[in-house]
């Protein structure tokens, strides 16, 4: 039982943040993407929807509060039947709205160690269980493109997939990706800071310079972004390996900082102070 501490932490960790927030003020934004791919912005994890012949696709469903409001936005969008739902990764504010959707027609895809981890909550319900696993990626053949589901190695945590249109010429990265901001890495999850950049340079091999990029957290983005985004880790990353390595403190690198043209990403909902505590403490466990 002892693994279940640091994992019921974790989800506590991403949850608490947002337990006070009133969510009947926040609304449903829904952003063009390229074809026939959509963005929808509320609160928690940025959502992916293809529409089409087949019926409709999500990627991710946010907080479970947020729901209804998300049944609403894709009524507007088409009237086809959402018939998957893909998680990118375990957290709260990605399949919040899962009981809600697993309870319908909606079957619900993602990594083996994503159900493995919903399973194992103390308030764990069927209905948000992923009925369909991978562990080595999988594909969904539908509204006219591969949709693929690119499984990586232990990063955010240990069972994050990107969702790649190969049509559409869209990517969803889940918080593989944190546009303009520090990344949250769920040490206690299984992530680690250097397999989770690692994880940003596989799928830049894998996508032409002119995808659309959308982020787990964000503002929906570009290639040149998410090159950004990878820059600025190694740079910063970087920084704390040397510190370590000249016997440095975690008081010492938190008084150091990150260079002034990274204050800004500080701003999100991971401080620079925790980015480089997360970051220390990945980089000194082994
Ligand atoms: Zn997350």
């Amino acid at each position: 039982m002892k693994h279940l501490l640091p994992l019921l932490a974790s989800f506590a960790l991403a949850t608490t943040a947002f337990a006070q927030r009133d969510f009947s003020q926040i609304e449903i934004k829904t952003i063009p993407v390229a074809k026939n791919i959509h963005m929808l912005e509320g609160a928690g994890g940025n959502i992916g929807v293809s529409v089409g012949k087949d019926g409709i696709l999500i990627v991710d469903d946010q907080f479970a509060p947020m729901a209804e409001k998300i049944d609403a936005a894709l009524k507007k969008l088409d009237s086809g039947k959402l018939r998957f739902l893909l998680n990118t990764h375990w957290h709260g504010d990605h399949t919040g709205g899962n009981a809600h959707f697993g309870a319908k027609d909606t079957d619900i895809i993602a990594h083996v160690n994503v159900r493995k981890r919903l399973a194992a909550k103390a308030d764990a319900k069927p209905a948000e269980l992923p009925v369909i696993t991978f562990d080595q990626g999988a594909s969904v053949h539908f509204n006219g493109e591969e949709i693929k589901l690119i499984a990586l190695a232990p990063g955010h945590t240990d069972g994050d997939s990107v969702v790649w249109f190969t049509g559409a010429n869209v990517v969803h990265m889940g918080d593989q990706f944190f546009n303009g901001r520090f990344p949250y890495i769920d040490l206690a999850s299984g992530g680690d800071v250097r397999g989770y950049m690692k994880n940003v340079e596989t799928v830049l091999k894998q996508i032409p310079a002119d995808a659309k990029v959308i982020p787990g957290h964000g503002a929906l983005a570009t290639v040149e972004d998410l090159k950004a985004f990878h820059a600025m880790m190694v740079e910063t990353v970087g920084l704390v390996e040397k510190a370590i390595a000249a016997g440095k403190s975690l008081d010492d690198v938190k008084a150091a900082g990150v260079p002034e043209k990274y204050k800004e990403w500080g701003s999100g909902f991971i401080n620079t102070s925790r980015y480089l505590e997360i970051t220390y403490n990945s980089l000194a466990k082994k």
